[in-house]
């Protein structure tokens, strides 16, 4: 239900974008239209009055429309016309420039006047130019990056640059869906961005083991932000909270921008969703996610015979550390083939990676790693019918069972801070449980 409102929302508001892209497109169309229009309602008038007339006296006061209403002309808009140029490779600013019509001496001022702003030396293929003139008025931008682009414009017959904010349109979302074959493919019915979807795995990377614990039947729910350049292109998605249920546990996590300007995911009571260690050492893609939840074949869990953690996935499939630490071996080793072996902060525990194709370049023995950082990538070297990580946790040397593990988290909000932490997570948690209630806002920025 929730999950179809969505979705038509999201196509109403493409409707709208590409409505209002074609609506500045063609703005020279439109007064031309309006000419006509208003040449026709002329024509109308006259026959209006031949009516009346004609009529007169027979019929109601309907014959005598106050036409003289139709006739008032549209408050004409200023025509502006805008050009778009893409930069191809081999380009420098002034032969892209004489694409958009400039000559090469005014297209020479333009990057002699950008200078001191941004330079236009360092332009790229594949971004653009866009070009809007206005009356007497000429604009040009140039998109730096998400979030910055260079905005040149002629004063006279001097060009002026300055390097400005872009200007962006936050869309405020609720999806939710249900896992049946990935989650990627349940993530894309529910009409998230595949970065949203990203972004939610990596929420909960340290409660839900995604390459080894997806069920069919395991659901979620997201609200989020999108922000959209003014082309109506999206530029990036932010989670503000959101519901994962894997195997009947439900997880919860909400965004908080504290104080100090910087913002990390919460329990609603305030913990940290961090923990000292990932749940999968896996990175999660969109080949590895379905490989494993349509595997056939069974993948070994701990047990005393086997004392480690199989997971089956593409050769080549990054393979990541678990916590931060430091490389004690790496190199081959027997039956493990290619292997890694990390000490954590507690020197008690230690992590085993086997059976790699490849180490991450530039790791050696006693090099740091980082929570996250990848390290090889998945093989099939050693001992192993096919490719697939085994990876062990090890307590003083032993390897144990990863989930009997006492996992506690980082840093809480701190309690200074509890008060304000409720204020701005309670609306955002309370649309999760309430979706229909006021679920689009959209702000301009
Ligand atoms: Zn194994």
């Amino acid at each position: 239900m929730t999950h179809a409102f969505h979705r038509d929302f999201s196509r109403q508001a493409h409707g709208r974008y590409r409505r209002t892209r074609r609506r500045r497109g063609t703005r020279s169309r439109s007064l031309r239209r309006m000419r006509l229009w208003v040449l026709l309602s002329g024509v109308a008038g006259m026959l209006a009055v031949i009516l009346t007339v004609g009529v007169s006296g027979t019929q109601s006061a309907k014959a005598s429309v106050p036409h003289e209403e139709w006739l008032k002309p549209e408050i004409p808009v200023p025509v502006q016309r805008i050009m778009r140029e893409p930069i191809r490779s081999g380009d420098t600013a002034i032969t892209a420039l004489e694409r958009l019509g400039f000559a090469p001496a005014e297209a020479y001022r333009i990057a002699n006047a950008s200078k001191s702003a941004y330079a236009l030396r360092d332009i790229r293929a594949g971004h653009f130019f866009k070009r809007v003139d206005q009356g007497e008025e000429t604009h040009l931008y140039y998109t730096i990056d998400d979030q910055t682009r260079l905005h040149m414009f002629r004063q006279g017959k001097d060009w002026q640059a300055n390097k400005e904010q872009r200007p962006s349109v936050t869309r405020r979302l609720f999806a939710q869906g249900r896992i049946e074959e990935s989650l990627f493919e349940a993530a894309a019915r529910a009409g998230l961005d595949s970065r949203t979807t990203m972004n939610l795995v990596d929420i909960f990377a340290w409660d839900i083991d995604f390459a080894r614990d997806m069920r069919a039947g395991d659901s979620f729910r997201v609200l989020y932000d999108e922000r959209y350049d003014e082309e109506g292109n999206l530029m990036g998605t932010r989670i503000l909270a959101a519901e994962f249920v894997n195997q009947g546990h439900r997880y919860r996590a909400v965004l908080y921008v504290k104080t100090d300007g910087s913002s990390a995911y919460y329990t609603p009571e305030g913990k940290s969703m961090r923990k000292a260690y990932l749940r999968a050492p896996l990175k999660f893609t969109r080949i590895s996610s379905r490989f494993t939840l349509r595997r056939k074949h069974p993948v070994l869990g701990f047990t005393r015979a086997h004392r480690g953690v199989d997971y089956a996935a593409p050769s080549g499939t990054p393979v990541r550390a678990v916590g931060d630490g430091r490389v004690v071996f790496i190199g081959w080793k027997g039956g493990y083939g290619r292997f890694i072996q990390i000490q954590h902060v507690n020197r008690d525990h230690s992590t085993a990676y086997a059976h790699l194709r490849r180490f991450a370049r530039g790791l050696h023995r006693g090099s740091k790693v980082r929570q996250g950082q990848v390290i090889g990538y998945v093989g099939m070297s050693g001992l192993a019918t096919g490719p697939h990580l085994h990876f062990e946790f090890r307590v003083r040397g032993a390897a144990v069972n990863p989930l009997t593990l006492k996992r506690t988290p980082s840093k809480p909000v701190p309690a200074n801070e509890m008060a304000s932490f409720r204020q701005q997570t309670a609306p955002w948690l309370a649309r999760l449980d309430q979706p229909l209630l006021d679920v689009m806002a959209v702000a301009w920025e």
